[in-house]
């Protein structure tokens, strides 16, 4: 989810000077800095075994063995081997071959609706298998690590799994229809172009990406430069959709919004939230650098900021996190404020500080100042 006029605890610009952010963001510091390269490409350079006519199950058995080989080479990257030439048919392709069998019955998320997305059928999302963007440029909008000094590539994906009803995105979140068809050609180019203008990281959004992760992996396979890719999202995937992500995904921007179920259910109407977005954050934490964003909504200190922010110092220790302060009405909260009087108005500055003192409590909210 991307937050229009985002406000950062992040204090300095020049944060690439501090050293704590370069320690925790060190990959995709150097991914970024062209000194190593993004992960999708070492997936390009792991071969694969050709598998026509492979079930799912036998592709998936593929995916584990690669990868084990993919975690090995990602350390001999790490340590300064270089040896990536591009295989014929790599662990990209297969991750490519399972994100496109996956949708003839969908479970890219935890709605797991087991729909035909290629054959037209829509689930929760509302996406059959075709992808619509809805914009892309250079955000400077994003945390500075993001934004540095020439944007974030990002690329807003049309449809969500979720019904928040503050969504500051909500014309094209509720509206799948609100965008341009891309396909992995296109998506390619749209990268390529991102990052000739000068942006640093291309950055996933929507929206959602989630239900597009078919249209995001060809597009990397058609990809021929070296950028971070960054995962922007709502954290709601199934365990096989952060499996098809993590060997790819150079820095996760997760969203922890709620912390309990009865908030998720009323506010975004999404169930079994809390154990499936925790779940991910782990998951994503040990694959990547990560940065968790946090928006504190009114009244919702107690049931959500201090379980999250609770949960990120026990379960994410090496997290940027970033507390959010923007949070405004929008959407349904503005045209039916009778039914949420919680979330009717924008914080006050003593939630404001509640939040940032807590989060400081915990060790949590960082604050590099060059
Ligand atoms: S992406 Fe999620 S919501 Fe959309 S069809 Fe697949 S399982 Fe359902």
């Amino acid at each position: 989810m991307c937050y229009l006029y985002s406000t950062f605890r992040f204090q300095s610009l020049s944060v690439w000077g501090n050293k704590e952010v370069r320690s925790r963001l060190s990959w995709y510091h150097d991914v970024m800095r062209d000194l190593k390269p993004a992960k999708f490409l070492i997936c390009k350079s792991i071969p694969c075994n050709k598998l026509e006519g492979a079930s799912l199950a036998d592709l998936w058995a593929e995916h584990g063995r690669l990868a084990e080989l993919f975690k090995r080479k990602l350390e001999k990257v790490k340590a300064g081997a270089v040896d990536l030439a591009v295989e014929e048919h790599s662990f990209l392709d297969l991750k490519f071959e399972l994100a496109k069998k996956m949708l003839d019955s969908c479970n890219y998320c935890e709605w797991n609706c087991r729909v035909n997305r290629n054959q037209g059928k829509v689930g929760v999302c509302r996406l059959d298998k075709v992808t619509r963007v809805a914009s892309w440029f250079r955000h400077f909008g994003e945390e500075p690590p993001l934004v540095n000094t020439h944007g974030s590539g990002t690329i807003f994906f049309t449809g969500c799994m979720f019904r928040c009803v503050f969504c500051q995105n909500w014309s094209i979140s509720q509206y799948p229809l609100a965008g341009e068809e891309v396909d992995e050609n296109k998506l390619a180019e749209i990268m390529r172009a991102l990052r000739r203008q000068g942006a640093h990281n291309i950055n996933f959004v929507g929206g959602e990406p989630t239900p597009n992760i078919h249209t995001i992996i060809g597009g990397m396979l058609r990809l021929d430069v070296n950028i971070p890719m960054l995962w922007n999202s709502d954290m709601y995937g199934s365990v096989d959709a952060m499996n098809l992500l993590k060997e790819v995904i150079d820095i996760w921007l997760p969203d922890f919004k709620y912390g309990n179920d009865n908030c998720a259910r009323r506010l975004s109407n999404v169930p079994n939230y809390f154990a499936v977005v925790a779940r991910n954050h782990k998951i994503a934490g040990e694959n990547g650098d990560m940065i968790i964003r946090h928006l504190v909504l009114p009244n919702h200190f107690e049931c959500c900021t201090k379980p999250v922010l609770e949960w990120i110092a026990q379960n994410c220790p090496h997290a940027l996190v970033n507390v959010m302060q923007q949070y405004y009405p929008d959407y349904k909260v503005i045209q039916h404020p009778e039914k949420y009087p919680d979330i009717a108005r924008r914080l006050t500055s003593k939630e404001v500080e509640k939040a940032y003192e807590y989060a400081e409590k915990l060790g949590l909210v960082y604050e590099p100042v060059s």
